[in-house]
């Protein structure tokens, strides 16, 4: 358990069972569980091929539902004047299935969305039907957009408009001015709270996005002129996703409730502030700082808004706000897990090298006494030592002086040295700078059934680690290590940055693959931003999913969602399938007039190609 630190991340949904398998337990700690790898064969036996993404509706219930609690329970121990109120961004994960679920267990705590273009605008208006949730539009804006809001609050819904660009105000009032309807305004700052790590250039003066303070007075005044100052009613700030230290969130949240507290005493009708997204997900479990990690939980997060907006609003006598927020990661992520499976490895031999024999060059002679020789005191000085041999060898082949047979003994030679050097490197507390590449050079290939670019595009985009785990076999020693080769021609198709202790480690503890049987490898936290942003790189089409929700006597397969087929791919090309076929066909014809072709085989030829557009673009593996 201690090599993938499921203990750290997996908590409370994932857990390692006494038969070394994947125990999910989609409600925390409310009961019920699954073993993960049953689940993959059951599905399996449906027809539903790897790669396979699996929601557990269950687990994104238990999302909204702890969130809310922890906002709860502060606003209940700081004796909170007010409510809270949050939001799913849409652009998290936009897939239908999953906002109507969304929507659905966000039901009893009135839990609304939030939009951050004109498309997710259209998805939010149609699809949140609960009375009284807000809708938060963000994102750019045109006369389209911000009039499409403020019609929507004829049919009931809450859309609040959140002014991002000092150009909206104006659109704002002269929608207002056609319309006859007063919207209901919001305003992003770009607070001097600097965020941190891949997302930390979402706040600040040269922010993409929200008013500087020159400029939200400037909206002031203008809303003011315009007799709408009491559209304005929210405050909002987004200081980057991910945020690992809490530190960060409290100077935030210190500098938007003085805005807050300022923007009331200057006549707006302040009701809500909206803290935006960045609640983190401990990806590595460590609870740390370390950007793949965070330093705080979900309720000393809702603590500190809390009590910070209670303290500020008191000391100014203003009634405190609707808290808001934009959570997305921390709800979406954990109820996805990506099963892939392993198609082969590629390893560096393990077997035992052969003495020198007679007459063989002395270089093979130098490389087998170092082998030999190697311990504790000199692993440094031998490899350097077997490094210096290895390439006299190739020079020597090079040179035409040493025979194809030999330089292959000489290299499995030096190999059998590396393995050597790197088992006592494992043993020791410290290892040397100059070997620490030993373990990624010696690594195993293992090639899966996926895209990269596809299912994980954060791995390949901005080097995301997410949790990688075998789901079954975990009673058993994983004695290989290994980085993971997808299936596009791309050497950037590749996984080999793994978590780690507040670290990331360049290898994967894997078993040893026997070919024939299967190897399962599961991606954890991946549910958000995953899917919209992957891309048909080599024209790998979207994975198989599947929802799949706790019942008392086991599971439902709530839906599936067919992955995309080849004809579906070629098509987002501009390729027509059966064009294709024709071409193929025409072919065929040709090539049997002259004679180079069976008609038994060119019929066969045809049947593959067709059927092959019907199917997955993944490898039956
Ligand atoms: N709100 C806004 C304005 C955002 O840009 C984002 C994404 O970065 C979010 C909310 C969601 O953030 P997170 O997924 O960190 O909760």
């Amino acid at each position: 358990e201690a090599l993938y630190r499921i203990e750290g991340w997996g908590q409370p949904y994932f857990s390692i069972s006494a038969a070394g398998h994947i125990t999910v337990s989609p409600k925390g700690d409310r009961g019920g569980s699954l073993d993960l790898f049953e689940l993959v064969n059951a599905l399996k036996q449906r027809n539903l091929g790897l790669p396979l993404l699996i929601r557990f509706s269950d687990i994104l219930s238990d999302r909204i539902e702890r969130l809310n609690a922890c906002f709860a329970k502060a606003i209940a121990r700081y004796n909170y004047p007010g409510i809270y109120r949050g939001v799913f961004p849409v652009k998290c994960n936009q897939q239908r299935h999953l906002i109507e679920d969304l929507v659905k267990f966000g039901k009893p705590h009135q839990f609304g969305l939030e939009a951050g273009s004109k498309p997710e605008l259209m998805i939010a208006l149609a699809m949140l039907d609960t009375p009284g949730a807000l809708l938060t539009c963000n994102g750019y804006k045109d006369r389209e957009y911000i009039e499409t809001a403020m019609l929507a609050q004829r049919l009931g819904q809450t859309p609040i408009i959140v002014l991002e660009q000092i150009e909206e105000v104006d659109l704002v009032i002269d929608a207002n001015r056609q319309l006859g309807i007063k919207p209901i305004l919001g305003v992003r700052a770009k607070l001097s709270t600097q965020g941190m790590g891949r997302w930390g250039t979402s706040s600040g003066d040269r922010a993409k996005f929200g008013l500087t303070m020159p400029e939200i007075i400037d909206a002031v005044d203008k809303l003011r002129q315009a007799d709408l100052l009491d559209s304005l009613q929210l405050l909002h700030f987004h200081i980057g996703s991910q945020i690992s230290a809490i530190n960060v969130i409290k100077d935030a949240i210190q500098e938007a409730s003085r805005i807050y507290v300022e923007l009331a005493m200057l006549g707006a009708d302040m009701k809500y502030l909206d803290v935006g997204g960045g609640l983190g997900v401990d990806y590595d479990g460590s609870q740390t700082n370390f950007y793949a990690s965070k330093n705080y939980n979900m309720q000393n997060y809702a603590n500190d808004i809390v009590a910070e907006l209670k303290d500020t609003c008191a000391e100014r006598e203003i009634a405190v706000p609707t808290l808001i927020s934009e959570s997305g990661r921390a709800i979406a992520s954990h109820q996805s897990v990506l099963i892939f499976d392993v198609l082969s490895t590629s390893e560096i031999p393990l077997d035992p090298p052969e003495p020198p024999e007679e007459g063989e060059s002395p270089v093979i002679n130098y490389l087998w006494e170092t082998y030999q020789g190697i311990n504790k005191e000199n692993f440094q000085e031998f490899y350097h030592d077997a490094a210096q041999f290895k390439e006299e060898a190739i020079s020597r082949f090079n040179l035409g002086i040493l025979r194809l047979r030999e330089r292959a003994k000489a290299e499995r030679l030096y190999w059998a040295c590396c393995h050597k050097i790197l088992d006592i490197t494992r043993q020791q507390e410290y290892v040397p700078d100059e070997l620490e590449d030993l373990e990624k050079i010696m690594a195993s290939i293992y090639y899966i059934n996926l895209s990269v670019f596809q299912s994980a595009p954060d791995c390949w985009a901005i080097d995301q680690l997410f949790p990688i785990m075998p789901i079954h076999r975990l009673g058993e020693e994983p004695t290989r290590r290994g980085i993971l080769a997808d299936l596009t021609c791309d050497s950037d198709g590749k996984i080999d940055r793994f978590i780690d202790l507040r670290d990331v480690k360049s290898v994967l503890e894997l078993h040893n693959f026997k070919p024939g049987e299967p190897y399962y490898l599961g991606m954890f936290l991946n549910g958000a931003y995953q899917e919209i942003m992957g891309n048909l790189h080599n024209l790998f089409g979207d994975t198989n999913a599947v929802h799949i929700q706790l019942t008392p006597k086991g599971y439902q397969i709530e839906h599936v969602v067919k992955g995309d087929t080849m004809s579906e791919v070629v098509s987002y090309v501009q390729y027509d399938s059966e064009d294709l076929v024709e071409k193929i066909r025409q072919r065929c014809e040709h090539a049997l007039e002259e004679n180079r072709i069976t008609l038994a085989e060119s019929q066969r030829l045809l049947q593959t190609y067709e059927q092959s557009l019907r199917r997955y673009t993944y490898l039956n593996g």
